[in-house]
């Protein structure tokens, strides 16, 4: 049983305004709407364990991955060029190859389209770690939608998921890498809300690390105003290569546990950083027959 929504009134008409047609925040908005992510962001500054950025493997179907970073004009020729073949798409997402907010090229991307396609939604993914410095940016350019991904909320947790962090030139490591990740996570969700944005929190289900610890990440998401929360299964890589996927019941037994304390989005297909078009017919940017772009 999924949480009950919140009664404020204007919170609930900002909500409605930004998910109304965003495929990746309702129930069924993802059969009538679709979302192209632009792979402009190559640089990361959190060393998350179960991530493996590689641009050249088109036949890979994972978040992360991309088969060619893109300059901001670049992408936003190509955004053109994809809406006169899917008109449905009215979401221009933020999903890497590295950490969005860790790159410059988001932003100059963000305002590039809302000059020449300012219909399209744009649409955050970050570790998290930027986005209390990045927030009044991201206001500015009108951004609704931003989606955090939070694994762990307990130190022992994060720090057997997380290695380094850089912020501000300097690298911090073990459990003062983690404390100053989840403080700015959990700031940077906070002054979202705060913003009037739609707060997104995605967790890596990892087993035997942190499968009974995302509901504590459900009730921290949702104290903090999260508007939903997407628990997707661990794709084996990197520094857990030797886990275990977890099977669709335990995804659904996770689920139904954070769903007590935050509703749950349970349609996401983990799309790749350069994904283009419906989440049901999805293909990547690449594949899109464009100018400029790979066969
Ligand atoms: S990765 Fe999930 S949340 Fe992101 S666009 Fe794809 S389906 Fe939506």
């Amino acid at each position: 049983m999924d949480a009950e929504p919140p009664d404020d009134p204007h919170v609930e008409a900002a909500e409605e305004s930004a998910t109304a047609d965003h495929p990746c925040y309702g129930d069924g908005t993802h059969k009538e709407f679709g979302r192209i992510h632009l792979p402009v962001a190559p640089d990361c500054n959190v060393s998350c364990g179960y991530c493996d950025r590689r641009f050249d493997c088109p036949n890979e179907n994972r978040p992360g991955v991309s088969s060619d970073v893109l300059s901001p004009e670049e992408a936003v020729d190509r955004v053109g060029e994809i809406l006169d073949e899917e008109p449905r798409i009215t979401v221009a997402g933020f999903a890497g190859p590295g950490d969005s907010l860790a790159n410059e090229e988001t932003f100059e991307t963000l305002e590039l389209l809302n000059e020449r396609h300012p219909q399209l939604k744009g649409c955050i993914s970050t570790n998290g770690l930027l986005l209390p410095d990045r927030i009044d940016r991201l206001d500015r350019l009108g951004v609704e939608t931003v989606t955090v991904t939070v694994n762990a909320v307990d130190p022992a947790i994060g720090e057997e998921i997380y290695g380094g962090v850089t912020y501000d030139g300097t690298v911090y490591q073990g459990a003062e890498a983690f404390q100053l990740l989840l403080f700015q996570q959990l700031r940077g969700i906070r002054t979202a809300v705060d913003r009037g944005m739609v707060v997104k929190v995605n967790s890596i289900l990892i087993p035997g690390v942190n499968e009974d610890h995302l509901p504590a990440v459900a009730e921290t998401a949702a104290d903090l105003g999260a508007y939903v929360h997407n628990v997707t299964p661990l794709i084996p890589m990197a520094e857990f290569a030797e886990h275990e996927s977890p099977d669709h019941q335990q995804v659904a037994a996770v689920r139904e546990a954070c769903g007590g304390h935050l509703n749950q989005f349970r349609n996401c297909q983990q799309c790749r950083a350069d994904a283009a078009g419906m989440l049901a017919d999805d293909r990547s940017l690449a594949s899109v027959n464009v100018s400029g772009g790979q066969p």
